[in-house]
């Protein structure tokens, strides 16, 4: 009767000890030169792609593992790594999850593997969601998709901002509204396939953090793609309007079903952060002697990193709890998913805080790592719904009640 276990399988274990070695020595190594540059680490995301790592067929084998824990631990080793990097990597998975999301089989198909490339011809993906006006407010798009029924063709019209990977991608999934009195309701997704006139990049932006990854501007201005480009088929979509404009229920449980379980995939990316900076405190808290002792030695700097394991540790949890539940179809009634991806991106930035501080000056200085992973753990509690939105999820979860 001892069904549950915490143990990993001997799969989980293999991959996790494969991911954890190139992520020692491919992307460590580099994170200080891309954090630099801020710019596009392509020899990396080549290495990455030259041993399969990134792939059509390694993200697809992970995300069937049944216990959905492969990809929190893929990405958290990745992070532990570096996570600008991870990202640079990774980045196409957002645009994969939004086909995957609201594709038909055959445009998963079509699409998906174009995401990813061969490792001779390698191809990337962008999720084109946030507008400079609707951020956190989804529902407020101002994109605008209008179809033209002569030509089969849908018109894309609008900017999108804070994108992955925006503009260099190969292949945007572009969410618009086709009827903005609707709201959320009333928006659909697009595949703009390669080398589609009418989309450009737009301002690449300087970030504080994670700045291997690419963040720009998507400009769609009068962009025509094929009517076979609307994900889901304008039949579904037609169906789809009709029900919302009748007031009856739509598909937005399914949506947001899908978001929860995306969510503890983006918590392990913080913890991936948070662990590299325990492990690399710890180390230094051993080696460094003030007062003719260990600092460790001193209760105030071993507690810290006592509670800093502590937060890592049920971080993690957290994310591999939600993501077996997004696996086994388990219903997300008190917002886990919200709370894997709220808690690890605040214990990320919490963690390294304390990172610095366990180093003191060599904490706060370019030469030492943890200060970069201090700027890059912010992003957790901003992207993928900030920590403020989290909390509305879960606290609609457990009241039942519409919280403002
Ligand atoms: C590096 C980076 C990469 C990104 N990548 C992508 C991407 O690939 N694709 C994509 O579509 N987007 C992407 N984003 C956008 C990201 O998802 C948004 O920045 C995020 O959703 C927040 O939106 P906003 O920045 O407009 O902030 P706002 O929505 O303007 O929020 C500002 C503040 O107000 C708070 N707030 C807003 N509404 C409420 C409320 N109802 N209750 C309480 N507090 C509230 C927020 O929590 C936040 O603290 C990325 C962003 C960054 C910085």
């Amino acid at each position: 009767m001892a069904d549950l276990s915490l143990d990993l399988n001997e799969d989980q274990l293999q991959i996790q000890k494969w991911v954890h070695d190139f992520a020692e020595s491919v992307i460590r190594p580099a994170a200080h030169e891309w954090d630099e540059r801020e710019e596009t680490p392509w020899p990396i995301i080549e290495e990455a792609a030259r041993i399969g790592l990134y792939s059509f067929e390694f993200v697809a084998n992970a995300f069937a593992d049944p216990t959905g824990i492969t990809m929190p631990l893929v990405n958290e080793e990745m992070s532990w790594g570096d996570a600008g990097i991870a990202l640079a990597i990774f980045g196409s998975t957002l645009g994969v999850a939004g086909i995957f999301a609201n594709g038909t089989q055959e445009q998963i198909l079509e699409w998906v593997p174009q995401c990813f490339g061969t490792p001779d011809d390698i191809k990337l993906a962008a999720f084109c969601v946030s507008e400079p006006d609707a951020g956190s407010d989804v529902s407020s798009l101002r994109t605008r998709a209008t179809y033209d029924e002569a030509s089969d063709t849908w018109v894309l019209n609008g900017t999108k901002t804070w994108i992955t990977n925006g503009g260099l991608a190969d292949l945007h999934v572009v969410v618009a509204s086709v009827d903005p009195a609707l709201g959320s309701r009333g928006q659909a997704s697009f595949v703009v396939p390669p080398g589609t006139p009418g989309l450009s990049q737009g301002q690449k932006f300087k970030k504080m953090g994670i700045r291997a990854s690419h963040t720009a501007e998507v400009i769609l201005d009068d962009c025509r793609v094929p009517g076979s480009c609307l994900l889901g088929g304008k039949e579904r979509l037609d169906e789809r309007l009709a029900r919302a404009r009748e007031g009856r229920s739509s598909s937005s449980q399914a949506a947001m079903a899908t978001f929860e379980a995306s969510r503890p995939i983006v918590g392990a990316q913080a913890v991936g952060i948070a662990r590299a900076a325990y492990e690399y405190a710890l180390q230094y808290a051993k080696e460094r002697k003030q007062f003719g002792r260990a600092i460790i030695e001193n209760q105030a700097i071993a507690f810290k990193l006592a509670d800093m394991k502590m937060h890592i540790d049920a971080a993690r949890l957290l994310c591999w709890r939600a993501a077996w539940m997004g696996k086994a179809g388990k219903p997300f009634s008190a917002g886990e998913g919200s709370m894997s991806k709220l808690f690890a991106g605040e214990t990320a930035v919490w963690v390294t805080e304390q990172a610095i501080q366990v180093l003191g000056g060599y904490g706060y200085v370019r030469d030492y790592p943890v200060e970069r992973w201090h700027r890059d753990a912010k992003i957790y509690t901003i992207f993928e719904g900030t920590s403020e939105i989290q909390r509305l999820i879960i606290a609609r979860a457990i009241s039942g009640m519409h919280i403002q």
